[in-house]
């Protein structure tokens, strides 16, 4: 397979980006009969896509609740927990934008978000399982949806506007007491007088993988295989060259009339450079593995709602994956983080030895009214953004890579893309 070009060549679209969102943005275009070059600076899907929690979800309809009063913050900076940890420099440099993230949590903000996202969520599922079999990749996919663990009825009642606005755009769910969550997945430890206010909801309408990297990789090489080219080059180099766009490569130059921003967390670094200003914050977050001990198995993921973590059966062990911890991107790993959610994982399964050295750690890319943008650039011709899928990208990367492929490709698109648009952000 000829991964890189090897001379200067002229696409229609470059996209710059191969993580979920970028590889199916290309793959999509490709099949819309459109010449496209994709680009990443190193192997597709090594960053946000490679290391999330692999569930693809058919709910999700209320935005995931970050501590932003400042008693709330107040509060986890002296409980740091697995759910939610930062950094005090990077918290103080986020209070404008955790200002705005809260008011687009309230009620009316969960709302809109509610109106925007579940068009998206009605196709999500069915669209990633249609480019999963069309890249021979169905072996990763598991149906039997995702369990919501509550160890307290506060923790539950917490859920109920999710469970409200799931009933409205008819998402199945079903409600688990400790012994039916026992019974589902009879390797959890739940038991004893803490079962007793332990409550579940089991969304069995959503799907999960046993490997997200290898879904990138295999619809990856679906690309290539159907004629799409691949480059590596640093999307920083990125210039605008008579009404195009232009890239240096390590082996050629890339053209393009069209260029896709799909870059994840690293998608400000370009679109400020390139004039344009988004409100971009990064949630890290950690994995690792673990072999599960005397031959308890899980079938499906489990969310620890109250620690923010969650288990994945893997095709590598258990992987466990925690919350978020608002620090800079580039700020070096905190090992405490991982630690701390496996103390708490252990209340719930117990894990052996881990079977890496060192967790994984990736960064979340988030908007305050946590929705992508998708469409044209506001102020730039020729240019096209897709990122900004804070918890959801892996989820909602192959239907937002369609709906922009359709709309460079001028087709009619799969829904109404307003909500989505970057104009939102426009002063
Ligand atoms: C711990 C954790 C758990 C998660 N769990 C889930 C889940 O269960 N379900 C779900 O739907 N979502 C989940 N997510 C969210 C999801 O993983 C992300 O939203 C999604 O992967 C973002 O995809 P992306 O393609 O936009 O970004 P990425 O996958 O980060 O890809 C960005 C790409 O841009 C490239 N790049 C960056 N800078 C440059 C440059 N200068 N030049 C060239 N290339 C560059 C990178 O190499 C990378 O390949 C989770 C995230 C985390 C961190």
């Amino acid at each position: 397979m000829t991964k890189q070009a090897k001379q200067n060549q002229s696409f229609e679209v470059m996209v710059l980006g191969a993580g979920i969102v970028g590889v199916s943005t290309a793959l999509h275009l490709r099949r819309l009969g459109l010449d496209v070059a994709l680009v990443d600076r190193t192997h597709p899907g090594l960053e946000a896509s490679f290391g999330n929690a692999g569930i693809v979800q058919r709910n999700g309809f209320v935005p995931h609740a970050v501590p932003s009063r400042a008693r709330e913050l107040m509060g986890v900076l002296f409980r740091q927990s697995s759910a939610v940890s930062y950094d005090l420099g990077t918290l103080v440099r986020l209070l404008p934008w955790l200002r705005r993230y809260h008011a687009a949590s309230g009620p009316r903000g969960a709302e809109l978000y509610s109106r925007v996202v579940a068009p998206l969520r009605a196709l999500a599922v069915q669209e990633h399982l249609n480019l999963a079999h069309s890249a021979n990749a169905d072996r990763f996919y598991r149906q039997g949806g995702w369990i919501h663990l509550h160890r307290t009825g506060a923790s539950y009642s917490q859920g109920d506007a999710e469970r409200y606005y799931a009933r409205v755009y008819g998402v199945a769910y079903e409600e688990l007491s400790a012994g039916e969550i026992g019974m589902l997945e009879p390797g959890l430890k739940i038991a004893g007088r803490r079962a007793a206010s332990m409550k579940g909801v089991h969304w069995t309408e959503s799907c999960s993988v046993s490997n997200p990297g290898a879904v990138v990789d295999a619809l990856w090489r679906t690309f290539v295989r159907e004629g799409g080219r691949y480059f590596r080059a640093d999307a920083a180099k990125l210039q605008r060259k008579r009404g195009g766009w232009r890239l240096d490569g390590e082996r050629g130059t890339v053209f393009a009339g069209n260029a896709v921003i799909a870059l994840g967390a690293w998608s400000q670094d370009i679109m400020k450079a390139l004039g344009e200003t988004y409100p971009l914050a990064v949630k890290r977050g950690y994995h690792l593995h673990y072999r599960p001990l005397s031959g308890a198995s899980l079938s499906r993921p489990l969310v620890d709602v109250d620690n923010g973590l969650v288990l994945t059966p893997t095709d590598n062990g258990i992987r466990l994956t925690t919350g978020v911890e608002l620090a800079e991107r580039d700020a070096p790993p905190n090992p405490k983080i991982i630690a701390m959610a496996r103390r708490r994982a252990e209340d719930l399964m117990p894990l052996g030895r881990p079977l890496q050295d060192t967790p994984w750690m990736g960064s979340r890319p988030c908007l305050p009214d946590s929705l992508p943008v998708v469409g044209a650039s506001p102020t730039i011709p020729g240019l096209w953004v897709n990122f900004g899928h804070a918890h959801d990208g892996f989820t909602l990367g192959p239907i937002t890579g369609r709906l922009l492929a359709e709309m460079i490709a001028g087709k009619t698109p799969v829904l109404d893309p307003t909500g989505l648009s970057p104009l939102r952000f426009m002063a």
